[in-house]
């Protein structure tokens, strides 16, 4: 994507478009009855494109509308992307919406492939809390192990003391 794109972009999802909340996703969409504006952000930032039917009650014609929309990380990467040049009122929607989504559950960053020593925490390794305050939390076993024995270490050298 180039400059121009992203400033077309930017320019385009401000006044057309909609960042919003879609259930337990977050989105970003925009209609058009024209179908070129609609082809190019589906070129830009994937997603989909839809088609679909609305009646002008003023007009009393049936228009044919086309519509991108992006969803989940893709939803929050392309609002990300456009954040520094959209206007206040849009950045303000943004973050809230991205506010919002990264506190539920199953947003988290992705879980950890190795614990900080370097254990790979596979499913023998792995041991996560099933209760109290730290319920769902992953601890490394290898590593809790080696705190034990240190721990028992310290404690027979203060007996041997
Ligand atoms: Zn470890």
């Amino acid at each position: 994507m180039n400059v121009n794109d992203l400033h077309w972009s930017a320019g385009f999802i401000d006044g057309e478009g909609c960042f919003c909340r879609c259930g337990r996703t977050i989105s970003t969409s925009a209609t058009q009855v024209d179908r070129w504006h609609v082809d190019k952000l589906y070129n830009l930032f994937g997603g989909n494109v839809g088609v679909f039917y609305r009646k002008e009650i003023k007009a009393n014609v049936e228009g044919k509308y086309h519509r991108w929309a992006a969803y989940g990380p893709r939803a929050a990467g392309i609002m990300m992307t456009l954040y520094p040049l959209l206007s206040p009122r849009r950045q303000d929607k943004i973050m809230d919406l991205l506010t919002i989504w990264l506190q539920q559950p199953g947003h988290h960053k992705p879980y950890k492939t190795h614990c900080k020593h370097g254990h790979e925490l596979n499913a023998s390794n792995l041991y996560i809390r099933k209760s109290g305050k730290q319920q769902g939390k992953r601890f490394c076993k290898p590593c809790m192990l080696i705190a034990q024995i240190k721990c028992r270490a310290r404690k027979m050298e203060l007996i041997s003391n």
